[in-house]
């Protein structure tokens, strides 16, 4: 953690980052500078209607004073008129001041939705898959509600009774200084009890949704994993961990609980006592010096104090949604890119990749790869073989940017693979796996994630490409909306559809992990002809599990132990008499 810009908190476990308290704080003024007018108007109207909210208790009280001192009905009836007006004239100011809060909220949480998108969109996706989806989604999902809540009722509420306060107290020091002094004095409970609760808050609420996240991500590993879990008859092992998941939660819960059993007794002593203490600092006055406060001014003062009530209520109501809220906002904030990732860099020169020197080793544990040398030329088929646990797959990743190398270097046309923005990236470089995700939305839609600019006629060339000729038989041809219903496709759509994407992004070298791209027997067919079209024309890093791969390529690299110990031709490391002669003869011999 760098010392001159504090990065996010990174919690253990490999869970994502929690924004720092100033990053949040900054975030929130982020979010009120980009609104100011509208902000700026919210606080104005709200003074506007404060204002005319305090007329009421100051009539009153003239009225006391003017009975007092002998005024007929018509007085009173003006006073009592005038106390109408006012009170009309707040509620309508204080209605306008709500409606343009909660437009004012909406248009921030919109603000709050697009920069959680745009950044857990641009995570990488080690960072996500060592922190667990569960995460992810209940900081999109809770922790957002969370804000939204926040920035379109407690917000805009706590703003409006904020000013009601300082008016209300203002407004008793203007009638008479001392009369203010005993009223603040009686709220001074107030400020100790939110202090003590406000210190401890923020970590109850961090643990509470922690354990929360916690859970949720037991609970979708669980239903996740269903069938491995029936499988290998984890059922107890589970059970026990969502239980302790469920225990730590229930604590956490109790925690923020008994700060809120503490705070509330408090207050609702520290209500009443600057009434009963400038009633009876009222009364001694009238008595003791003639002339001194007139009674209107005491009950004035009084009411208020008494004012005062309903907007602290709804302060310290929504300070535990404000407190929740602050912590939600500092996970939401939280996932920026890690301090490790290298910056976004320039455009590759041309098409070659080199991996010099690379070492990589997952979260801190010993390395997997130790030092890897590689030069792949432009438009070759590279095969890498070995035995299981060689390093294939993690060298895969790096070639196909997932994650960069703990030292050396992994480049296309000299610039870091991993450093590549995903757009960049996926026009050079592609990891071709057994992917079968289909998005909600069109035929169309879910084509030109990967390429924006496709136009229909490049969208059908890329389908044809790759055999996916059942489009035409659906109903609306690019416009069919596939996803949920009658328009789900089956494995091998799928998978053609996701090959089209790659043909669409048209990159010029592709990774092919053959463990994942090959996965299903009953798509094998289908998906084989369809990749065989896919790979014609680029450079192809096959990472084989068939040696028939590395027979046909046109050089083969071998691995063993995180290290490459043979790289030349079929031919060359055949007659070469080491691990790949031996493997090949055994194979061959075995057939
Ligand atoms: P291969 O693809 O050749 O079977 P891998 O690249 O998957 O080899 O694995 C290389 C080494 O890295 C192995 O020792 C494996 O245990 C370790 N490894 C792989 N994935 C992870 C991971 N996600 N976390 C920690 N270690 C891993």
């Amino acid at each position: 953690m760098s010392a001159a810009t504090p990065s996010p908190a990174q919690p253990p476990g490999g869970s994502l980052p929690v924004a720092t308290p100033a990053q949040t704080r900054r975030a929130a003024w982020r979010l009120i500078l980009a609104d100011r007018r509208a902000f700026a108007g919210l606080l104005a109207l709200n003074a506007l209607a404060a204002g005319a909210g305090l007329a009421a208790p100051w009539l009153l009280g003239r009225i006391i004073d003017e009975v007092k001192a002998g005024a007929g009905a018509s007085a009173v009836d003006r006073l009592a008129l005038a106390i109408l007006v006012c009170a009309l004239a707040q509620l309508l100011l204080s209605r306008y001041a709500g409606l343009v809060g909660h437009r004012f909220g909406e248009r921030a949480l919109a603000r709050v939705r697009e920069r959680f998108a745009e950044r857990a969109l641009a995570l990488p996706s080690s960072v996500v898959e060592r922190a667990g989806t569960g995460d992810l989604i209940t900081r999109g999902t809770t922790d957002v509600a969370a804000i939204g809540a926040t920035l379109r009722d407690a917000g805009p509420d706590v703003a409006i009774a904020a000013v009601r306060v300082l008016l209300g107290l203002a407004a008793v020091f203007v009638l008479d200084p001392l009369l203010g002094a005993c009223g603040l004095t009686g709220l001074v409970g107030i400020w100790f009890a939110s202090r003590w609760y406000l210190r401890r808050a923020v970590t109850a609420y961090l643990d509470e949704g922690a354990a929360n996240s916690a859970l949720a991500e037991e609970l979708a590993a669980t239903t996740g994993g269903a069938r491995t879990v029936a499988a290998l008859r984890l059922e107890r092992r589970r059970i026990e961990s969502c239980r302790r998941a469920i225990e730590e939660c229930r604590r956490t819960r109790l925690g923020t609980l008994a700060l809120r059993s503490v705070l509330f007794p408090v207050v609702d002593v520290s209500y009443v006592l600057p009434v009963a203490a400038v009633l009876l600092l009222g009364g001694a006055l009238m008595t003791g010096e003639p002339g001194a406060v007139t009674l209107g001014t005491v009950v004035t003062a009084a009411l208020y104090l008494r004012q005062l009530t309903g907007p602290l209520d709804t302060i310290l109501q929504q300070l535990e949604y404000l407190q929740s809220s602050t912590a939600s906002f500092a996970r939401v904030e939280g996932p920026a890119v890690p301090p490790g990732t290298p910056a976004p860099q320039g455009a590759p020169a041309d098409d070659r990749i080199e991996v010099r020197g690379a070492r990589y080793a997952y979260d801190g544990g010993p390395d997997v790869l130790h030092g890897v040398d590689l030069r792949i030329h432009p438009g070759e088929r590279l095969a890498i073989v070995g035995p299981s646990g060689a390093g294939k797959t993690t060298l895969g990743r790096l070639l196909a940017g997932v994650d960069a190398p703990r030292t050396g270097s992994v480049t296309v046309g000299g610039v870091p693979v991993a450093g590549l923005d995903p757009a960049r990236l996926r026009e050079r470089v592609v990891l071709v796996t057994q992917e079968h995700h289909v998005f909600l939305g069109t035929v169309r839609d879910n084509l030109r994630i990967a390429a924006p600019a496709a136009t229909d006629a490049d969208l059908r060339a890329a389908l044809t490409t790759v055999g996916a000729d059942w489009i035409d038989d659906l109903p609306d041809g690019l416009d069919t909306d596939l996803g949920h219903g009658a328009h789900r496709p089956d494995g091998a759509r799928s998978q053609q559809l996701a090959l089209a994407r790659v043909v669409l992004a048209d990159p010029h070298t592709l990774i092919l992990d053959e463990a994942t791209a090959l996965l299903d027997p009953r798509t094998a067919r289908h998906t084989e002809r369809a990749l065989a079209a896919v790979l014609e024309g680029r450079t192809v890093i096959a990472i084989a599990h068939r040696l028939q791969t590395a027979h046909d390529a046109d050089r083969v690299a071998v691995m063993r132990d995180g290290r490459v110990t043979e790289l030349g031709t079929h031919e060359e490391l055949a007659a070469a008499g080491g691990a790949y002669a031996e493997l090949w003869r055994s194979w061959h011999g075995a057939r």
